[in-house]
């Protein structure tokens, strides 16, 4: 099967708006992530998707237009500062490994000394909040990485949802546990309240699909903003930010998504999937249904239907 090239237009609207279309129709939808309250009330009946190539318009289908909350999508934007920022001296803090536990998990931690495995489980993502913080506050922290989302997807309206982030304050336990223990190892310097004010913040920024395909595809274009040829990050490090997006970017189903889906991938609790086709384009579906290791379910149908479709896994076309 030969791969689908992102200048045929029409026949990507075609396979996005039958994937849709199915997809509408299937009656399993996984569950809403119930562990933050705000995000328990999101109408499970919803599905977007949206692909960004890197050489043309966007091509949408479903409620691609529709704000979620992107909830560890954002790992992939606070980590990008932080390399911006601190550049390979990132890597005595946080490791580049697959955890095989999940997101949250606090076993692992501690029999690795308060050193987390990846930039994309909770841990990881605290480690690197508190990088942002060496020389900023949490309010300025939060208005860089806006900034950032923004500049990507050239769209000045992207901001945090308060109400989802109060929601996350107000149950986030388990996450102040991994940070004091971190403290407590030494891994973390600024207070523990800051660091998850920030972390809680950036998790509840709420994009689109089109907007967050657009503030991806730097990944899948060498680094560089193919709107204005700015360069986020050098040619090497987006591709080492792909690279852990497919080995740690859908939790503890990494290695299952790579299975079925085969792109490098970042999976939020809101039900986002943003994933890396490179060279080629940056594509986002959505649907706030979760699976049990909390990866979208329907999301994740829709990009095993789209590879088929398109050729685009990174390890070749399915026939
Ligand atoms: N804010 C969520 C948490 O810290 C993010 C979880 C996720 O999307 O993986 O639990």
């Amino acid at each position: 099967m030969p791969i689908l090239k992102t200048t045929d237009s029409e026949r990507l609207q075609e396979v996005l708006d039958d994937i849709a279309d199915r997809i509408a129709g299937m009656s399993e939808r996984g569950k809403v992530a119930q562990y933050i309250p705000e995000l328990a009330t999101v109408d499970l009946n919803q599905f977007g998707i949206a692909i960004a190539p890197i050489d043309g318009p966007l091509i949408s289908a479903g409620d691609a237009g529709t704000l979620f909350s992107i909830q560890s999508i954002s790992k992939v934007f606070s980590l990008t500062l932080a390399l911006q920022q601190v550049g390979a001296s990132l890597w005595q803090r946080v490791g580049r490994e697959p955890s095989g536990d999940p997101f949250n998990s606090i076993v692992q931690l501690e029999h690795e000394r308060g050193i987390p495995r990846n930039p994309f489980i909770n841990p990881g993502a605290i480690i690197v909040a508190d990088v942002l913080l060496e020389d900023r506050s949490s309010d300025e922290a939060v208005n860089d990485l806006l900034a950032l989302c923004r500049e990507l997807s050239d769209d000045n309206s992207i901001e945090v949802d308060a109400s989802v982030a109060e929601s996350e304050m107000r149950t986030g336990s388990r996450n102040r546990a991994l940070a004091h223990f971190m403290q407590a190892e030494g891994n973390l310097n600024a207070p523990v309240e800051d660091v998850l004010s920030l972390y809680f913040r950036q998790c509840s920024i709420a994009m689109s699909c089109e907007q967050l395909a657009l503030a991806g595809r730097f990944l899948a274009a060498a680094g560089q903003n193919p709107a204005t040829g700015a360069t986020v990050l050098s040619a090497q490090r987006a591709r080492r930010v792909t690279a852990l997006m497919m080995m740690c970017g859908s939790y503890d189903a990494s290695g299952e998504f790579a299975f079925r889906v085969g792109l490098p991938a970042k999976s939020g609790v809101g039900g986002g999937i943003l994933c890396i086709v490179p060279g080629i384009a940056s594509v986002v579906a959505w649907s706030p249904g979760l699976d049990q290791k909390g990866n979208s379910h329907l999301a994740s149908i829709a990009f095993q239907e789209l590879v088929r479709a398109t050729g685009w896994s990174i390890f070749g076309p399915s026939t």
